[in-house]
């Protein structure tokens, strides 16, 4: 199961499961949209894979026992931000690769 973090790990906005701002990697690793396109340039600090949208978890029980009443998103807070000098190192040679031949 999707574990849904309630903030941006670089600049700490709020991200609930209902955002539309929240970006993802496989790995769920999670940002705001404006930092991924602003500071990470769609490269993943902890893994170099690209970001997409994250889906949000419906909130009513459309189907027996599944919501976010049932399986909450997670409110643990991680914020670890970027080091910004070393991600433009790091993500210069990455985005050269199309994120789905990373
Ligand atoms: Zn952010
Ligand atoms: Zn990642």
């Amino acid at each position: 199961m999707l574990l849904m973090k309630p903030n941006c790990e670089h600049c700490d906005t709020d991200l609930p499961s209902e955002s539309n701002d929240a970006m993802i990697c496989s790995y769920e690793c999670t940002f705001c949209v404006d930092c991924v396109s602003d500071v990470l340039d769609n490269v993943c600090p902890n893994c170099g894979g690209g970001f997409n949208k994250r889906p949000t978890r419906p909130s009513r029980e459309w189907c027996k026992g599944v919501s976010t009443a049932h399986q909450p998103p997670s409110s643990e807070r991680v914020l670890k931000p970027v080091d910004i000098e070393a991600h433009l190192h790091f993500a210069a040679e990455v985005k050269r690769v199309k994120p789905r031949k990373r």
